[in-house]
């Protein structure tokens, strides 16, 4: 998800890292250390390979649910039965179940331990809407029912968690039955900060509803962490179970409903034309309009007071939504897939008030997306994939279904005439947020990694595969996200933490969980193993985690395991630290090797000792012809005055002979190696070590692209020397010309160094505050109004 809402509490704390092994003498740091220490150990269920172990299990939980939507009440009322699958190898005694609709409670934690950062002085209208909606309501889950098999079941809530204790104790590949009753308000979407609720249309004064984390749901019990059951504050989302899912949802019969999963009574809720429209969108070359614009127009005109009840089944899902309102247009398109050539329904549902805009491009982008996100990862695993205009600003993602904003911007001419315009942000917008929530169906809601604990392991991801998909919608998408260059503020600021931090303590999350680590994944793919190397081990971690669940350090290790790459420099670095990237070039060198021969080597230690004994005075002297001993008395002249120490002896010449008559031919020939050296030397300011990129320019005008391993600071991770052989003059050394290490600083990444190319603007001084003009200008206006 994207949305940026209210800032909860961080607090940051410094790890305290095992220090068994310690640098006690010099200033060594060694920035390639494996990894090994902080991961957890390799066992049955998780291998050191990075794979699901042979005793892998996961639970699974299945739900029967029937809800109803009333619209008047906006509330929820709903009805599940449960099925808690024990596939661990552990008997449980208490299973805990996620109430997420509790953090908008004035009571709950989130909002309790809200912390306004030192607004006191200025808070935004929405923040202050916030507190009022809060403080004005009861909000959270009411459970009306909590029984197993007729008999109610003992529980306890704890803020957003609640625990159901067992009547007996449910031993491994036993199942356990039960059932909840509940209701609650919903939330109005946007003004809540929620991930879900409705959103108000003034205009016809209808609805749109986008209901989620809705149900009491199971926690996920893991091998790896137990109960997966912190508090949810807002910003961690949530990892679930997968399980089957059947759920009939009653809606005013002139609703339209999209969902999770496939819908098994088309002929009860859709007319004949609609299901025609629908049937003719699978093969269609472009989306097909189920319900048009001029039908959902004439929809919202009335209300209805009947009420349809929709049927869906999903199957191996880790979560259920709906969305439901008649405002609804509806466009629908068949995307085939390559591999399996199954046809996937990409299907948006939005109001007259997201045209013209969600019409053109929202399942254009769903269709994009099931494009590239397969061939980078798997085959998009499900039967439909739907984007919703729904009640929240950024985009909240589902199994097969998602919420985005980004609606168009309405306007009224003076002489009344409506104007319909979006900017460049807007669309761009819309696009990559359909392209990040439809992408999350396949990372975390197939590949189940844990938000509440780790937001990069879907955010980061998701946003770096976002990246590829937007890289192939058009040349020079503006892609904000893993552009290097947007994540150096960040990385260069003092309030920020390493990746490696749960998600709620997460300082800047997304910069932290979205733009670093997208940068930091683009960056092992082009920059330090090559795109061949890295598709292959994602390719393999997706492969290997889709339908299952993975922790940091089975990514961590896949990585490394299918490529063959040494990448513990890499986690350590980008993930474990707050380190930036600054490298720069000190200097360079230029040398040739020195023959040993006298007649060669004496003239050229001659030019160099004239050149350093170079010096003002001795100038001056001789342009002014200035009088010296020597040129009064000449007879003070002797040898010393007309030989230097550079001219060629005798004993010089021997010394030379005898020392190539103990050479070898193949040693003598290196003596006349006419190659220029240079030496670069480069300085790791910023801390992270990275791969060395640059562009060599030669004084005939050619130019090489050099690169080196991130290795070359293995010894040394603060100033290393590279040496490039060549037969060339070098006239220019750039690092960094493609701007791909995300260096934040470029002043120090040339040689010779460049001047940066700036604008200066001519502004004008404010003049100071002149209260009697403004009094008499403001009495002559006075003067002026009644005319
Ligand atoms: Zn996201």
């Amino acid at each position: 998800m994207r949305f940026f809402g209210i800032i909860l509490a961080a607090l940051v704390a410094v790890p305290a890292q095992g220090e068994a092994i310690q640098q006690t003498k010099g200033s060594f740091e060694d920035k390639f250390r494996q990894l090994e220490e902080h991961l957890p150990t390799p066992n049955v269920y998780r291998t050191g390979s990075g794979a699901p172990g042979h005793a892998y299990w996961q639970q699974e939980v299945d739900y029967k649910i029937k809800v109803a939507l009333d619209e008047h009440a906006r509330t929820i009322t709903g009805s599940e039965t449960i099925v808690y699958q024990n596939n661990s190898p552990d008997t449980l005694t208490y299973l805990w179940l996620q109430l997420d609709q509790n953090r908008f409670s004035k009571h709950s934690d989130a909002y309790e331990t809200m912390e306004m950062g030192g607004a006191e002085k200025k808070m935004r209208y929405t923040t202050l809407r916030y507190l009022a909606r809060t403080e004005q309501q009861e909000w959270g889950f009411n459970l009306t029912r909590v029984q197993s098999a007729g008999a109610d079941l003992n529980f306890a809530i704890s803020d957003t968690m609640m625990r159901i204790d067992l009547p007996k104790p449910l031993k491994p590949g036993a199942s356990f039955t039960f059932d909840i009753d509940w209701n609650y308000n919903i939330p109005e979407g946007k003004a809540m900060g929620a991930r879900g609720g409705y959103q108000p249309y003034e205009r016809d004064g209808n609805d749109v509803y986008f209901i989620a984390q809705w149900f009491p749901r199971l926690a996920a019990y893991t091998d790896l962490q137990g109960w997966e059951h912190k508090q949810f504050l807002g910003t961690g989302e949530f990892t679930l179970e997968f399980g089957d899912y059947d759920v009939e949802i009653t809606v005013p019969g002139d609703h339209i409903v999209g969902s999770t999963g496939e819908l098994q009574n088309a002929k009860d809720v859709l007319s004949k034309e609609q299901r025609d429209r629908l049937k003719k969108a699978e093969t269609a070359d472009r989306p097909v309009f189920v319900v048009t614009h001029e039908e959902a127009l004439e929809n919202e005109k009335e209300g209805s007071s009947s009420t349809k009840t929709w049927h869906f089944k999903a199957d191996n899902v880790r979560d259920f939504a709906f969305a439901s309102s008649r405002k609804f247009v509806w466009d629908a398109w068949g995307v085939k897939l390559p591999d399996s050539n199954r046809t996937v329904m990409a299907m948006s549902l939005y109001p007259d008030e997201a045209m013209p805009l969600w019409d053109k491009y929202s399942t254009q982008a769903i269709a994009h997306t099931l494009d590239t996100y397969s061939r980078y990862s798997f085959e998009y695993p499900y039967p439909v994939a739907w984007s919703v205009h729904g009640p929240i600003g950024g985009g909240m993602e589902y199994p097969m279904i998602t919420s985005n904003g980004y609606p168009v911007e309405i306007t009224k001419d003076k002489d009344g005439t409506e104007q319909r315009t979006y900017s460049r942000r807007t669309k761009y917008g819309l696009i990559s947020v359909v392209i990040h929530e439809i992408g999350h169906i396949y990372f975390p809601m197939t590949v189940n990694t844990d938000e509440r604990n780790w937001a990069w392991m879907d955010e980061g991801i998701n946003s770096f595969l976002q990246s590829l998909a937007e890289r192939e919608w058009e040349a020079n998408y503006p892609a904000r996200r893993a552009m290097t260059g947007g994540v150096i503020p960040y990385m260069t600021s003092p309030d920020q933490n390493p990746i490696m931090t749960q998600s709620d303590s997460i300082i800047g999350y997304g910069p932290n969980a979205y733009t670093k680590p997208a940068v930091a994944l683009n960056i092992l793919r082009e920059t330090v193993m090559g795109r061949e190397l890295f598709d292959f081990a994602f390719h393999e971690y997706s492969r290997r985690w889709k339908f299952k669940r993975p922790y940091p350090a089975d990514f961590f290790r896949t990585m490394e395991d299918a490529s063959a790459v040494d990448l513990d420099w890499f986690w350590r670095g980008w993930f474990y630290t707050t380190d930036h990237v600054d490298i720069a070039i000190k200097g360079v060198t230029h040398a040739r090797i020195n023959t040993g021969d006298p007649n060669v080597e004496n003239p050229i230690n001659r030019e160099k000792d004239q050149k350093e004994k170079t010096y003002i005075g001795e100038m001056r002297d001789a342009q002014s012809g200035t009088q010296r001993r020597v040129d009064r008395f000449p007879d003070l002249l002797d040898f010393y005055n007309e030989n230097d120490d550079f001219i060629v002896t005798e004993k010089q010449k021997k010394a030379y002979a005898s020392k190539l008559k103990g050479l070898k031919d193949w040693e003598k020939e290196l003596l006349k190696f006419g190659h220029e050296l240079y030496f670069i030397e480069f300085e790791n300011i910023g801390g992270l070590v990275m791969p060395l990129v640059l562009d060599v320019e030669y004084e005939d005008g050619s130019h090489e692209e050099v690169r080196v391993a991130a290795e070359i600071w293995r010894e040394n991770a603060k100033t290393v020397s590279k040496l490039l052989v060549r037969n060339k003059a070098i006239k220019s050394v750039t690092l960094d010309p493609y701007n791909e290490l995300a260096d934040a600083d470029v002043n120090n990444n040339s040689w010779p160094a460049k001047p940066v190319m700036s604008r200066v603007e001519l502004y004008k001084r404010e003049t100071s505050r002149n209260l009697m003009k403004e009094v008499l200008d403001g009495s002559a206006e006075m003067d002026k109004a009644p005319e």
